[in-house]
């Protein structure tokens, strides 16, 4: 068996292109399942935590309505009332009322952790009462903002106060301010702080994963709580706030997350909803607050991965099942190709080590040559082809030379150059044929030379070959194109003469017995000798005659009686 060639560049390129072939559908099934799995997850993370954010949102408010209620029930207690009128009546607010200590320490004790201090006001502003009494840092509140729009020159409302940074507390507080009414008049200010992580811990400590966070921004962007990290002076970038809350609901994908930048999460967002009565337009600082939720991505997109992990792991399985059977399948294909390369090769060598024929020089053929610029086996194979194509043509000339000289030969006479006895009587056969049916006439001779042995004994056998070239060459200057001229015997002949009557070849007969004994046969060295021959003659159109057999005999009898009759002579059959 041929070796295979060393290059497989086409075995390569099958097997590389089967691979990409086999992976394009995976890459674009991953694709397409990769997009639509993080369309879902962003659907539905989005959705949950927008719902995380309204439900928030909504306990957020109920949370502030409840504190508001409990101070309410507070500022409106007969206590308060009476102590604040009290100080109306004289109270300079150089001592607190003992009063109104108590009542307010007794409310706060029923949430010590809650509130980090109550103050109550006259209506001038000046501290009545606080809880924890050593906590009151001033003696009036007049001017300060939670005061004035809860007084609001005397009308009173409700105050929510922005979440703040206290820089002496070192907390985050909620300030509730609002005023103590006696007969529809404002009698006094009941101002409530609130250290805000305890407050809104329970409120935004509701997970739907592990690593989820509840935040609280206002709508300048105002990071106001975050539970996870200290978010002081903390304000969400522009782009943020834009994004997040240029709907007043819902949710969307950023890379300005605040604990994630630059990654993609989903945050879910929805407005603080405070639907309070009398509330002073100087609350929330004059703003909306938004809760809004996200998520460390890498867990909301945690099922993204590992299908990512798997499709990962699964192209690589897929690509080396690919890739053996692009190997299995391929070598099926490449090998019989260079085995067929291999062995036009071997015919090509075989047929240009054939002997040249005369007068060829190249093996180039006139056959136009394929184009084929693979670069590879079938390149290769094409090149071959086309070489074997060219000393195929050159084989097939060579053949058609050969033959036709091996035709040639098998009907000539080697030494005269005539026709052979062979050949002969194939023409006497297809010639007579043609005059029985046609009714032509057909004649014939039998020519014999006259004491020919004497040559070969005195002159020996190549003087005697000599004078049998010679006397072919008189019979070729003698006859005509039809005639048919063959030697059937050593110096006997015999001459078909087509569409000729016996008158005829009497006549040709005659005329070359002469030119036969006036001609000098060279022998050897230019020595010269006479020859002569005795012919018979017969011809078709003669009742006697119904086969070639016939006639030949005839001239054979013919011919015999030439030599006994004396030679050198003609007889008609
Ligand atoms: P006849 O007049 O009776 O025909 O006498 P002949 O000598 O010609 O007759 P014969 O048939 O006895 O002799 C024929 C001779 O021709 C015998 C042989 O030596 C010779 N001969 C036959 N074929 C060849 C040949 O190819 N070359 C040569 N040189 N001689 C041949
Ligand atoms: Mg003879
Ligand atoms: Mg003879």
């Amino acid at each position: 068996m041929p070796k295979l060639p060393g290059n497989l560049t086409l075995f390569r390129k099958l097997v590389l292109a089967s691979i990409l072939v086999g992976l394009l559908p995976m890459i674009l099934g991953f694709s397409l399942s990769y997009v639509s799995q993080r369309d879902t997850i962003q659907k539905t993370m989005g959705s949950a935590f927008q719902v995380l954010a309204r439900e928030t949102g909504v306990k957020l408010g109920l949370l502030i309505h409840d504190l508001l209620d409990r101070a309410t029930d507070l500022a409106q207690s007969d206590r308060l009332a009476e102590v604040t009128t009290e100080a109306d009546r004289g109270y300079k607010g150089l001592t607190m009322d003992r009063r109104a200590v108590d009542a307010l320490e007794e409310f706060r004790l029923r949430n010590p952790l809650q509130y980090h201090l109550i103050v109550l006001t006259d209506r001038e502003g000046r501290v009545i009462g606080a809880a924890p009494r050593e906590r009151a840092g001033r003696r009036t509140y007049r001017g300060e903002m939670e005061w004035e729009a809860a007084f609001d020159g005397g009308r009173g409302k409700l105050f929510v106060g922005n979440i703040t940074w206290d820089p002496v507390l070192s907390v985050y507080t909620l300030n509730l301010a609002l005023p103590v009414l006696r007969e529809g008049k404002v009698a006094g200010v009941l101002i409530l702080i609130h250290t805000v992580d305890r407050l809104f811990k329970s409120v935004t400590d509701v997970h739907i994963g592990r690593t989820d966070h509840t935040m609280l921004a206002a709508s300048d962007g105002t990071l106001l709580f975050c539970p996870v990290f200290q978010i002081k002076h903390h304000t969400l970038s522009r782009g943020l706030t834009q994004e997040i809350f240029r709907e007043r609901d819902g949710w969307n994908t950023t890379r300005v997350d605040v604990h994630y930048p630059g990654r993609e999460a989903i945050n879910g967002f929805a407005p603080v909803a405070l639907n309070i009565e009398n509330l002073s337009p100087k609350s929330l600082g004059g703003q909306r607050w938004y809760i809004f939720t996200s998520q460390d991505p890498e867990e909301t997109y945690g099922p993204l991965r590992s299908l990512l992990g798997w499709t990962a792991f699964s192209a690589g399985m897929g690509v080396l099942i690919l890739a053996v059977l692009a190997v299995l399948v391929v070598r099926t294909i490449v090998r019989p190709i260079t085995l067929l390369q291999a062995r036009a090769r071997e015919i090509v060598e075989g047929i240009q080590a054939l002997p040249r024929t005369h007068g060829e020089t190249s093996t180039s053929s006139g056959l136009p040559k394929m184009s084929i610029h693979t670069g590879d086996e079938i390149r290769d194979l094409a090149e071959t082809f086309s070489e074997m194509a060219g000393t195929l043509d050159r084989t097939r000339r060579l053949l058609a030379e050969t033959t036709r000289r091996l035709e040639e030969m098998a009907i000539t006479d080697e030494l005269t150059g005539l026709y052979n006895r062979r050949h002969v009587m194939d023409e006497l056969k297809a010639e007579f044929s043609r005059s029985t049916r046609f009714g032509l006439p057909l004649s014939c001779m039998a020519i014999d030379l006259d004491f020919f042995k004497e040559v070969n004994d005195r002159y020996g056998h190549l003087a005697g070959d000599a004078v049998l070239r010679q006397i072919s060459d008189l019979f070729h200057k003698n006859f005509r194109e039809p005639d048919i001229l063959a030697r059937i015997g050593g110096e006997e002949f015999l001459v078909i003469l087509p569409q000729t009557d016996v008158q005829g070849a009497l006549a040709k007969a005659e005329l070359l017995r002469g030119q036969v004994e006036q001609h000098a046969f060279t022998i050897d060295h230019g020595e010269t000798i006479r020859m002569t021959i005795s012919i018979g003659v017969a011809a078709y159109l003669d009742e006697r005659v119904k086969n070639i057999d016939h006639l030949l005999k005839i001239a054979d009898d013919a011919l015999y009686r030439s030599k006994e009759t004396g030679r050198n002579r003609v007889s008609r059959g």
